[in-house]
């Protein structure tokens, strides 16, 4: 989805609501999207800029780190964009790196003056993604020695007493990691 903004950047508009709602690719391995990704985002002239905001969510089927179970897991994650138009002043001499201002991080938009808000999407999903995904928290996935999902209960390689979560007088489980689900 690509969209204007010459408006807001010529000042002949001072802010833009953007629905948004695509299916994107799979942002990264073994990482699906079950659903659109969706949200409603608003762009704002600041100045010279126009600042892009807002957050989109979606629900991710990913892969346990761990026992290597898929699960699904809703996501909701921002979105901060500055934009700016390429300025070529005739004769300035080129900066240095230590004259890097905040205009340094501004997206320069071409001729066109559009923005492509698929790609912006895809890459602020990338950011967002959890690093090592586990179906649960405390997953105690697989046994190294026969492989068998722990989270079905104790395999004949170790004791139940081994098990995480089953020390005994070892203090308390981590919050929320009591199985409330089979
Ligand atoms: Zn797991
Ligand atoms: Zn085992």
């Amino acid at each position: 989805m690509r969209i204007s903004i010459g408006e807001l950047l010529a000042g002949r508009r001072a802010a833009q609501r953007v629905a948004f709602c695509e299916d994107l690719e799979p942002p990264a391995e073994d990482v699906f999207l079950t659903r659109p990704v969706q949200g409603e985002l608003l762009l704002t002239r600041a100045g010279r800029a126009v600042v892009l905001t807002g957050h989109l969510r979606t629900v991710l089927g990913l892969l346990c780190g761990a026992c290597l179970a898929r699960f699904e897991q809703a996501l909701d994650f921002p979105v901060v964009e500055e934009f700016g138009r390429v300025v070529t002043a005739a004769g300035e001499p080129p900066r240095s790196a230590a004259e890097l201002d905040a205009e340094d991080f501004v997206v320069k938009v071409g001729p066109d003056e559009s923005i492509d808000l698929t790609e912006i999407a895809r890459q602020h999903l990338i950011l967002a993604l959890p690093i090592s995904p586990r179906c649960r928290e405390g997953c105690p996935g697989l046994c190294p020695e026969c492989g068998a999902d722990l989270n079905a209960g104790p395999c004949a390689c170790r004791p139940a007493s081994e098990m995480p979560g089953h020390r005994a007088g070892g203090g308390r489980p981590a919050e929320g990691s009591e199985r409330s689900w089979v």
